[in-house]
């Protein structure tokens, strides 16, 4: 199948740096992937450090391909919000997510998912979000919808109507990559939110950097201020840890504790660290 003229590998496509016949037959096996059972969703657990214990999870997909192996999200979710299929995926990480979170109900631990602006913005999807959690049964407070920063820069308003929405369901919302959109504290006191998460490029310099430190500390303090949750992302060492819970954070979510796993897996972690 690899009849390409020369001229064709000229073209590139910028966002992939791929080429186009790749890129659309790309596009063709993600449309197909739901039905060919090559999506799902892997969980990484959210660890309360002074517990000792799982305390939630983060839902995120996952795409084996047949035909081009494991594909990293950020080429997929983009992929499919360039064309269409964004919606489908989304309901179907909304779905797995809700049946993995009523599968552990009553265990005190809270799912995550992700919600690009795209799909934010989508007019149903709250809506959706919505039918989901209620046709599932879903106790308040045991999922919850993480979306960054730059979801609010397009539509202010009507983002913030949006998640008090799902807050007045029980549906937390999260505040993602925190530290890195163009904002924040300003408006942050604002925000109807329940967490935000410290993007792993400052916890990365927590141990090694004084004022990747300082900057931790100053978002775990103000936060705390706020009333807000902290989780630290992409925690991978002992040393992140002990820096991290000496600023007051106890939340933690990277490969230190696991990688995200498969639903199974995620289940017989939650036997072991889990109290
Ligand atoms: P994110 O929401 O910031 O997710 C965290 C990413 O960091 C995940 O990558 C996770 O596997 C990775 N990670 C967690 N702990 C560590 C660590 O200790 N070290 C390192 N190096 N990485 C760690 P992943 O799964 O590849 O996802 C990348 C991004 O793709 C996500 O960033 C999110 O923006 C997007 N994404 C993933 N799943 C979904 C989804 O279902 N829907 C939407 N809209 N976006 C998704
Ligand atoms: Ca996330
Ligand atoms: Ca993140
Ligand atoms: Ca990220």
């Amino acid at each position: 199948a690899k009849s390409k003229s020369k001229g064709s590998y000229a073209l590139f496509n910028d966002d992939f740096g791929i080429t186009i016949d790749r890129q659309h037959q790309m596009e063709r096996e993600l449309k197909l992937s739901i039905h060919n059972n090559e999506l799902c969703c892997y969980f990484q657990p959210q660890y309360d450090y002074e517990k000792k214990s799982i305390v939630g999870f983060e839902s995120l997909a996952r795409w084996h391909s047949a035909k081009f192996g494991m594909v990293s999200p950020v080429t997929f979710i983009s992929m499919a919000e360039n064309t269409g299929f964004i919606k489908e995926l989304g309901r179907f990480v909304v779905d797995q997510t809700f049946a993995f979170a009523k599968t552990i109900q009553g265990r005190g631990i809270r799912v995550s998912f992700n919600a690009s602006p795209v799909e934010l913005l989508q007019a149903d999807y709250v809506n959706y979000v919505i039918e989901r959690f209620c046709y599932y049964g879903l106790t308040p407070g045991s999922v919850a919808i993480e979306v960054t920063e730059s979801s609010l820069i397009e539509s202010f308003d009507e983002v913030i109507k949006k998640f008090k929405i799902l807050s007045g369901y029980g549906i937390y919302v999260y505040l993602d990559d925190f530290g890195t959109g163009f904002s924040s504290l300003t408006y942050l006191k604002n925000l109807p939110i329940h967490s935000v998460k410290i993007d792993k490029s400052f916890i990365d310099e927590v141990v090694t950097d004084r004022v990747g430190r300082d900057i931790v500390d100053m978002i775990v303090r103000l936060a705390k201020r706020l009333n807000l949750e902290v989780i630290a992302e992409g925690v991978e060492t002992q040393a992140q840890i002990e820096c991290i819970y000496d600023c007051g954070c106890r939340m933690i979510q990277g490969y230190f504790i696991s990688p995200p796993v498969p639903w199974e897996r995620a289940l017989s972690l939650l036997d072991v660290m889990h109290k």
